[in-house]
């Protein structure tokens, strides 16, 4: 058991007490870079909480680090915000490694100068090193500099030099947020972050350590939703480096959006219904039917001769270096035809091949002296093995990228190129696992699809099949590897089914279904330019929700009629600071000029809740989906409401179609009051003020429809929001997944009521949430009395394509049926026409 001891630290400033929970900083208040207390100064001279040792002195010289003889390491941070004065203002009196008395002054300030131009004059006292402090203690009031006590750590005494000595420092624990954990993008974002720093930073989770420079290597931990890690750094300024990393960790494990489970098919696989059926996911629907053709991987032949570390580094590194000029060809050929998920795919194998672990274990065989051939295929091939190892399927996909980065070096490094196997047309390819790189070489004009016995729903493979369009199966058993070239299949990807030696009747029914869905698809893109007219001659009009220009475009292409949904947010996510007006008048410039003359309504910046923009500094909330989200913070945030709405007026310019609309807002006087804030702008501009819309996504603005209707010129429904709202359900919880449903009869009739309100003053209502793009629940909006859908651009033809298959008086009439039921399996049945 260790021993434990008291340290008291000296309040270092003149000052009121403030509990770390107020600091607007998020790297404070959630004490990710360590646990102590603020001190709101009415002193400028920092004074030394305690005798020690100078361990870091921040070049902007608002922070420093002091190790006490006990071994506790203290950050004193003067300000929020204050690395960004770089120095100004600040006069730090010491280096690291100079020796310090209680009471010494270390750090002057000006007061007036920091306190205008920082967000918070602030001044946090933290313990840095948590590991080896049990306790920590402040007490209420006033303080005074160099007399009283700000801050009593008790110490776990026989840990404490020990760990110090090392001078690693360690966050408190960090717990990820994100339902999808800590996969490959936010594993990049820190590995790259890391790799700015020169000490060494490494992350701990459940018992295992990860380098946190090496994305595999951080992958390779498995960290899932709910688990708990620290950070840990070493070297010089670790103090800092930790602050900045835990920051990036909490930014990128708390953000969804990006992150979000791809929509794909059932994770798991399922029975097969009979012997003759072999049963995985669906990682692209489709059917079809073809010969089977075992695409073996060809293995590099390459010797292996044992060679001199001096001649194999060299020989090693060159290839690695043509391998990454291979990849960028691949990339920019990519980007350039717009295939931007695919080109990213290759941008992840080019951050793979500077991975520190993968490198240092290639290293390790050259130092051995076993060849740059060897010694490269051994440490692939062990990193690819460790991640396949992993329970998690979505980390053990990505072997299959370590397994294809791994053969490109390896081709390359032994001088040998891969043969390629004429395929047969029409074949259905059978494989252990393919990489991207093979289905990027596909010819794929000879491919009916393919079926894998390892990948899953969301891997990459997956996204270049959806892409293609080409029917794929993951996680199907082995036995398809014993299956013999040539012989007939049907690869049902939409039920997940394989299924061997088909009868005649069954090949019959399976080029039927084909030929069904390849007819309807194409109809529906070649028609996809006409208006959506119901039979009985009622028009709506489908839009696109889109995030970028690029989206709009291709809405464009597919027939969407404008946009319905502009996610402005996409604008300001992943960035260090919000767009400047400019910026962000361009970027809405551009979404418009998809559609010039066409209706483009752009959503007014929706965060809170669960999208997080770091530099907003949200204050924590306890339930932040009922707390300053949408419309909310923009009211408290004016001057962010106030650069977004002349961006939107200045774009307006030219673009007669721009509207805009509020999000999430929840009672008559918000909206009110953020119309006022655009018709100032508008008129300070000398612009009209484009049309404003309200978006109907809580309870209480469909309850209060009619009220909104007299303000707003038009409604927006937000399904998705409305679903949660009105079901007290997370959008976002997997557990509720099922349940969340636009077609729930509470939800029908939140609809029901905000077309009503609209009605009665001539408003048209639009939807924008996620049943604007299921065609199972497009008969009921339109019953309902929706004018407009805005859907996934992909989506948008087939929706097209559903809506004249209706009618508009039997979409009413099962309205009014399903308004009456009292459950969402009620409604199921309805719809599905085994109610009548
Ligand atoms: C919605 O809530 O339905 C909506 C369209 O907004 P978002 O999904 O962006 O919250
Ligand atoms: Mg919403």
């Amino acid at each position: 058991m260790d021993q434990q001891l008291t340290l008291r630290l000296l309040s270092p400033l003149d000052g009121e007490i403030v509990p770390l929970d107020n600091v607007p900083d998020p790297v404070f208040a959630q004490r990710i870079a360590g646990d102590g207390v603020s001190v709101d100064p009415t002193s400028s001279v920092v004074l030394a909480p305690c005798a020690g040792e100078i361990i870091y002195a921040h070049p902007a010289g608002h922070a420093f680090t002091l190790r006490s003889a006990e071994g506790a390491e203290l950050m004193i941070h003067v300000g929020v915000d204050t690395v960004q004065l770089k120095g100004e203002g600040f006069s730090l009196k010491v280096r690291a490694g100079d020796r310090v008395q209680a009471g010494q002054p270390l750090l002057e300030f000006d007061a007036d100068l920091v306190a205008t131009k920082a967000r918070s004059l602030l001044t946090q006292v933290l313990a840095v090193n948590m590991d080896i402090v049990s306790a920590v203690k402040h007490p209420a009031g006033r303080v005074r500099a160099g007399r009283d006590v700000l801050l009593e750590l008790t110490l776990k005494a026989a840990t404490a030099s020990a760990k110090s000595a090392g001078g690693t420092v360690a966050s408190g624990e960090l717990t990820v947020a994100n339902p999808t954990g800590f996969h490959a993008r936010p594993a990049a974002m820190l590995a790259q972050e890391a790799k700015r720093f020169a000490g060494t930073v490494r992350l701990r989770c459940g018992g295992g350590v990860a380098n946190a420079k090496s994305l595999v290597s951080i992958m390779s931990l498995n960290i899932g939703f709910g688990d708990k890690l620290v950070l840990e750094a070493e070297g010089p300024g670790a103090a800092e480096i930790l602050a900045a990393l835990a920051a990036v960790v909490t930014r990128v494990l708390d953000a969804p959006g990006a992150e979000a489970a791809p929509a794909a098919a059932p994770a798991a696989p399922r029975a097969a219904r009979d012997p003759r059926a072999l049963a995985g996911v669906c990682a692209s629907p489709g059917i079809a039917v073809g010969k089977a053709f075992q695409a073996r991987q060809e293995q590099v032949e390459a010797a292996e001769a044992k060679e001199e570390p001096a001649a194999a580094r060299p020989r090693l590194a060159s290839a690695i270096e043509a391998a990454k000029a291979e990849l960028e060809i691949l990339l920019s050929k990519l980007s350039a035809e717009g295939a931007t998920e695919q080109a990213a795919v290759f941008g992840a194998h080019r951050e793979l091949l500077e991975d520190p672990e993968l490198l240092d274990l290639a290293e390790g065989g050259v130092a051995k002296g076993a060849g740059a051939v060897a010694a490269w295929r051994g440490a692939y091939q062990e990193y690819a093995r460790n991640l396949s190892r992993l329970d998690n399927k979505l980390l053990a996909g990505r072997a299959v990228d370590i397994r294809d980065v791994g053969a490109r070096v390896l081709r390359l490094v032994a001088g040998v190129s891969l043969k390629q196997r004429e395929l047969p047309a029409g074949c259905i390819l059978l494989a252990d696992e393919l990489t991207p790189s093979d289905i990027a070489g596909l010819d794929k004009a000879k491919v009916a699809g393919l079926c894998t016995v390892g990948g899953g729903a969301s891997s990459h493979v997956a996204i270049f099949c959806r892409a293609a369009g080409l029917p794929a199966i993951a996680a199907a058993p082995a036995a398809i590897l014993d299956i013999k070239d040539g012989e007939q299949l049907v690869l049902d990807a939409d039920n997940g089914e394989l299924r061997l030696k088909p009868e005649q009747a069954e090949l019959a029914a399976a080029a039927d279904r084909q030929a069904a869905g390849a007819r309807r698809r194409e109809a529906a893109v070649s028609a996809s330019g006409q208006s959506a007219r119901t039979k009985d001659g009622k028009h709506v009009h489908v839009l696109a929700n889109v995030g970028s220009a690029a989206d709009a475009k291709e809405a464009a292409r597919l027939g969407a009629e404008g946009v319905g949904l502009c996610r402005s947010e996409f604008l300001f996510l992943d960035r260090p600071s919000a767009p400047g007006e400019e910026e962000q008048q361009a970027a809405y410039a551009a979404v418009a000029g998809a559609f010039p003359g066409k209706e483009v309504i752009i959503r007014v910046l929706d965060v809170g809740g669960d999208k997080h923009l770091p530099y907003l500094q949200l204050a924590k909330e306890e339930n932040p989906f009922l707390g300053e989200r949408g419309i909310r913070l923009l009211l408290a945030r004016p001057e962010l409401l106030r650069a977004q709405l002349r961006a939107l007026l200045l774009a307006s310019r030219g673009n007669p179609g721009l509207k805009l609309m509020f999000p999430m807002v929840s009672e008559v006087d918000e909206f009110r009051e953020a119309k006022a804030a655009l018709n100032r702008e508008a008129q300070a501009l000398g612009i009209p003020a484009p049309k404003c819309g309200v978006m109907i996504e809580v309870p209480s603005a469909a309850l209060l429809s009619a009220h909104l209707a007299k303000e707003a010129d038009f409604f927006s429904i937000g399904t998705n929001d409305l679903s949660q709202y009105t079901l007290a359900m997370d959008r976002g919880n997997p557990k509720l997944a099922g349940r969340a449903w636009a077609g729930d009869p509470s939800v029908l009739k939140m609809i029901d009521l905000t077309v009503k309100g609209a009605r009665a003053h001539n408003r048209p209502v639009g939807v924008c949430g996620g049943a604007a793009g299921d065609p199972q629940l497009v008969p009921l909006l339109l019953g309902l009395g929706v004018d407009e859908l805005s859907a996934p651009p992909p989506a948008v033809p087939l929706i097209k394509a559903a809506i004249r298959e209706l009618d508009h008086g039997a979409c009413q009439a099962l309205a009014a049926q399903a308004l009456e039921l009292g459950t969402a399996a009620e409604v199921r049945a309805l719809l599905a026409g085994k109610v009548k």
